[in-house]
């Protein structure tokens, strides 16, 4: 069954070659085939649409506004989705559009790599090749193998919005702790179909690009001061606030820290509580330290990670305020257990 697929470059590490003198230039996507003539033996048609590439350290709202755009126009005339990205901050972006679509029931594969594809020893060629055949892969009723947004690295596909960037240097950079992975490739692709996600019979494909960019984490540590914590509060215009608490869900008990932090909640500011560590969650019931945070009304994070926390945060911080917390502190695209 052949597939056709839209690879959207962006820009990162990924879109760079070495040229005659060694040099590192950009990579010119429109010519992919001459560049990989192995792409050819893949049963896949592939278009490509680059952007201006940009170090995804540059990324912004709009470019993941024009990427779910782009994706609801060209939704029936592809099988599927690549997008080429910058690992830095490829998780964000992975995980505000897992936010912003509906109904999805195409594969949307983002994917880059740590060494540029025109290096010797890159693993862009095996990350992008891989890729392509995930987003193009079927079910023997035509349906899409992995109806998600995802991350692509190093032979494991990630639920975009349960995965972070773990390594500025190892090839395998990326990590989801709290959930398994979707696909792990060897000599094949062996598809975990039990954790795949897919729509409702009769749901449709809907976009929204509602981002509200008022938010703010705050990462707690040992001897914080009032006044940097207050100040950091207290900041105008703020709407949400990711806090990052130690082990499961646990922060100091002093009063004044409870205290600021009832007084920002009681001024409507929702606050989230989510662990600094990689994995495991935030339970505020086993210590004193998580249970006085907890009556201050923070909203149990669970097992998100920053990276989803921040984005789902941006795409709810414009709801009223009761349905901002009710659908925050809820499960929503797979990005928390319950
Ligand atoms: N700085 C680059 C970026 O995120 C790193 C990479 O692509 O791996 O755009």
């Amino acid at each position: 069954m052949s597939s056709k697929i839209l690879l959207i470059y962006t820009g990162g590490t990924i879109g760079m070659k070495t040229d005659a003198d060694g040099v590192l230039t950009p990579f010119d996507f429109n010519l992919i085939y001459q560049e990989f003539p192995s792409l050819r033996s893949i049963d896949t048609e592939i278009e490509v649409l680059p952007f201006d590439p940009i170090d995804s350290s540059n990324v912004s709202p709009e470019l993941w506004e024009r990427l779910a755009r782009i994706i609801e126009r060209n939704y029936d005339l592809y099988d599927g989705f690549v997008v080429l990205h910058g690992t830095d901050t490829m998780a964000y972006s992975a995980s505000a559009l897992s936010f912003m679509f509906d109904g999805l029931a195409k594969p949307v594969i983002f994917t880059g790599s740590q060494i540029p594809i025109g290096v010797l020893r890159t693993d862009g060629r095996e990350n992008l090749i891989t890729a392509v055949e995930i987003a193009a892969a079927k079910l023997p009723d035509g349906r899409a193998r992995v109806p998600e947004v995802c991350i692509y690295f190093q032979n494991r596909l990630l639920r975009a919005n349960r995965t972070k960037k773990t390594s500025a240097e190892e090839l395998n950079a990326f990590a989801s702790y709290n959930y398994p992975p979707l696909a792990e490739v060897g000599v094949t692709i062996q598809y975990n179909d039990a954790f795949i996600h897919r729509p409702e019979e009769g749901e449709s494909f809907a976009v929204s690009c509602d981002i509200d960019t008022s938010v703010a984490v705050i990462k707690i540590f040992p001897g914080m001061t009032e006044r940097v914590f207050r100040s950091m509060l207290s900041v105008e215009g703020v709407k949400g606030i990711v806090l990052e608490t130690f082990g499961s869900g646990n922060a100091p008990t002093s009063s004044w820290f409870l205290d600021a932090l009832r007084g920002t909640i009681e001024r409507g500011v929702v606050v989230m509580n989510v662990t600094q560590c990689w994995s495991g969650r935030v339970n505020m019931d086993i210590y004193e330290t998580g249970a006085r945070l907890q009556s201050t009304g923070v909203v149990n994070g669970r097992d998100i990670t920053t990276e989803a926390a921040v984005t789902k945060m941006m795409r709810l911080a414009g709801l009223p305020h009761d349905e901002f917390v009710a659908r925050l502190g809820a499960a929503w695209r797979g990005e928390m257990g319950i």
